[in-house]
């Protein structure tokens, strides 16, 4: 699933140390896929996900907007070329300042999920639209987002209410059904929710206009997904379900499943070694971890793709770690990962569908390992 770009860069450019290797062809069919799957959807790409300027600049000239989570992540988004209209402030939990800041840059859509943050923005961004984020349950996401972000649907109601007294606009509702979700029908309660909201809002005379589908799409990692044409089919039908003839507005903001198959990060097998003469379980230790880009491994949660030239070798079940001196940079233990009996100190493995969420998390300095080095091709 590594592309032969991919591939190709590696082999010819090798690369020292470990490093992620992005295709921007990967993200361009992504973008059109999600287009395609969801054409009256608007695209915000999360920034978080890969911030790479190369890949935010192809996804401006592609007419994708933004949905970013700090103002530096703005800057970012508006350096790549996206005027401030095109730009979401989708944290719900901000600095004042730093919403003074984004609306002085511009930007007028802000999302918040209490009564304290609406009162920052009609104070700091006076006018601006916001909407509100619903919780969800996060049932079937790999990496679900748990209840830091979000209310109730009663309190998004009182939230948005208070939002217009204070002289916002109150635009819409917003949700994410959990990161790597891989059920397509996940939408459907949430979309149901929405709609209460939008009810619940009209009657007092307030006329949302916006739902925010939120992240969620998938990568391929071990399993086969559903693609982004069943998400945009079973998203429509739920749409149309809840909305009837009135559908309102709406955004996607994609992270992972925007940007995830697109990149594979090269690693090297530091050591292969055993903890007693009676134990058969070998330890493979990589030069990246945890701390290295692979926090997503944390609880083993997400499970990537690895690939070694020896492949077609018995395979064994191993421990699998990574390189800095914390014992919680232990990436598949629990559920030792298969590698094969002849691996060998100094073999480079290829770690799939790293795009997303790894050199955002990658740490400084840790033990003076410098930061996942990224290239974009
Ligand atoms: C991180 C994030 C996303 C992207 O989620 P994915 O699961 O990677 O698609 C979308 N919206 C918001 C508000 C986020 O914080």
């Amino acid at each position: 699933m590594t592309t032969a770009r991919i591939l190709d860069f590696i082999r010819t450019r090798r690369p020292d140390g470990p490093c992620l290797v992005v295709d921007l062809d990967v993200v361009r069919d992504n973008f059109q896929s999600f287009s395609k799957a969801l054409p009256d959807s608007a695209i915000f790409y999360a920034v978080k996900a890969n911030p790479a300027p190369e890949i935010l600049r192809l996804l401006a000239n592609l007419g994708s907007n933004f949905d970013c989570a700090s103002v530096a992540e703005i800057e970012m988004a508006m350096k790549a070329g996206a005027t401030a209209h095109r730009v979401s402030y989708g944290n719900t939990i901000k600095k004042e300042r730093d919403i003074a800041r984004a609306h002085a840059l511009g930007v007028s859509l802000f999302a918040v999920d209490s009564h304290e943050e609406v009162e920052k923005i009609a104070r700091a961004a006076p006018g601006a639209r916001v909407f509100c984020r619903v919780l969800t349950d996060g049932e079937g996401a790999e990496w679900p987002l748990s209840r830091k972000f979000g209310c109730v649907p009663q309190m998004a109601v009182d939230v948005l209410v208070y939002a217009h007294q204070l002289g916002l606009t109150s635009h819409g509702v917003s949700f994410h059904v959990g990161s790597q979700m891989t059920n397509p029908e996940a939408w459907d309660s949430a979309l149901g929710d929405a709609k209460r909201v939008f009810d619940k809002l009209a009657q007092q005379g307030i006329h949302l206009k916006m739902v925010n589908m939120g992240g969620g799409f998938p990568t391929r990692y071990l399993k086969d997904i559903p693609t982004a044409q069943v998400y945009g089919q079973a998203i429509y039908a739920s749409l149309r379900k809840h909305f009837g003839n009135q559908l309102p507005e709406t955004i996607i903001e994609p992270g992972r499943g925007m940007v995830g198959n697109a990149g594979a990060i090269k690693a090297e097998v530091v050591l292969v070694s055993r903890k007693s003469d009676e134990e058969d379980v070998r330890w493979v230790f990589l030069d990246i971890g945890k701390f290295g880009g692979l926090a997503e491994t944390m609880d083993e949660a997400i499970r990537y793709s690895i690939v070694t030239a020896r492949d077609g070798d018995a395979m064994e079940p191993c421990v699998l770690a990574g390189p800095t001196c914390d014992s919680a940079d232990v990436l598949y233990e629990k559920t030792p990962y298969p590698m094969p009996v002849s691996l060998t100190i100094g073999d480079e493995v290829l770690i799939e569908g790293t795009g997303a969420y790894t050199s955002t998390y990658s740490s400084v300095a840790f033990n003076g390992l410098e930061p996942l080095r990224s290239y974009v091709i």
